[in-house]
């Protein structure tokens, strides 16, 4: 299947040229159709880096967040700040046709104390989304869409879990989450399937 026979919107097409991908790679091809979903569902998977799945999750948000309302719809969550910056990139790429806003949420961002943040999608660290929280910077009564990338990691990563399930316990219960993880251990497995549940699965 092409992208152009997955029903993505004109700008996100433009979006994908601008970026040279010519056809869907196999975790896009196998994520994408379920992804853009009406109503939508959840979907845990199991890829690695280098299969393009930054791409499959940045689309599907993408697809799912209205730029003409000024509020967050969409976040995504990474267990690291680097990481959270190359999710930015390509977000940043693949919606530079659509009007989308989007926020860095990490050490280093771009705001200050007080500021209100309504960027359409926040893509960071949990730690730092959780003080922003709690400085009441951000809401997340409009959330459409949670992605959790490297959910293994996450989970190694010490109360970096505990803080995803908080925020994740904030955000409306008709939003999609989406979860992906290179490695499926028991712990992760019951954890993908608590906080994404039910979720379609896509395994390796
Ligand atoms: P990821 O697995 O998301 O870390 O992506 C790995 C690499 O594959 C990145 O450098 C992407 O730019 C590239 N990539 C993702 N999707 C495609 C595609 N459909 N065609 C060609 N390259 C892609």
């Amino acid at each position: 299947k092409s992208f152009e026979e997955l029903g993505l919107r004109d700008t996100l097409l433009q979006g994908i040229y601008r970026m040279k991908f010519t056809k869907p790679s196999n975790i896009q091809e196998r994520a994408l159709p379920l992804l853009l979903r009406d109503p939508a569902e959840n979907l845990v998977a199991q890829s690695q880096s280098g299969t393009g799945k930054t791409a499959a999750f940045v689309l599907a948000m993408l697809s799912r967040v209205d730029p003409s309302v000024p509020v967050t719809q969409a976040i995504c969550l990474a267990p690291a700040r680097e990481l959270a910056l190359q999710i930015m990139s390509v977000a940043k790429e693949m919606g530079h046709y659509t009007g989308t806003t989007l926020q860095f949420v990490s050490r280093g961002m771009d705001i200050s104390r007080t500021e209100k943040v309504t960027a359409n999608i926040l893509i960071g660290t949990p730690g730092t989304l959780m003080d922003l929280l709690r400085r009441n910077q951000v809401t997340f009564k409009h959330v459409k869409v949670f992605v959790l990338d490297e959910a293994d990691n996450m989970l190694d990563a010490q109360g970096l879990g505990a803080q995803c399930i908080r925020i994740k316990n904030l955000v409306p219960k008709t939003a999609q989450i989406l979860l992906f993880s290179a490695t499926f251990s028991e712990i992760v497995d019951k954890f993908a399937h608590r906080f994404a549940s039910p979720a379609n699965e896509i395994k390796l």
